[in-house]
């Protein structure tokens, strides 16, 4: 027997109501149909059909950053001038950005 005319079948004798056998195959497939739909109702088939989720897109936009981070400081030296901090004192003993590196840290 077919799971949805079963189902359907069980509940209608909980409750003491009598239907066709041809109702109750009509019945069953429109409840299998909207299950089906239920997927794209409830927004998981967008959330697991190649879509990625927002943490998903976050965590790979981070694990983009850090490689490319990764790539910049093994193709680079630490700056000798501001000692890898970007920042060096003017004559009056305030912050400047370090000219050597333009700020970086790095050349
Ligand atoms: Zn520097």
């Amino acid at each position: 027997m077919n799971y949805w005319k079963e189902c359907l079948t069980c509940a209608l004798d909980d409750e003491n109501i009598t239907l066709s056998d041809a109702q109750i195959s009509s019945i069953s497939e429109k409840l299998e149909d909207a299950h089906e739909g239920y997927a794209v109702y409830a927004g998981i088939e967008a959330a697991t059909n190649g879509e990625k989720s927002d943490a998903e897109l976050e965590l790979e936009e981070l694990k983009r950053e850090i490689e490319k981070r990764t790539r910049w400081v093994n193709n680079t030296k630490p700056c000798d001038v501001c000692i890898t901090t970007g920042i060096v004192k003017d004559s009056w003993g305030k912050d400047q950005t370090c000219g050597a590196c333009e700020g970086a840290g790095r050349v």
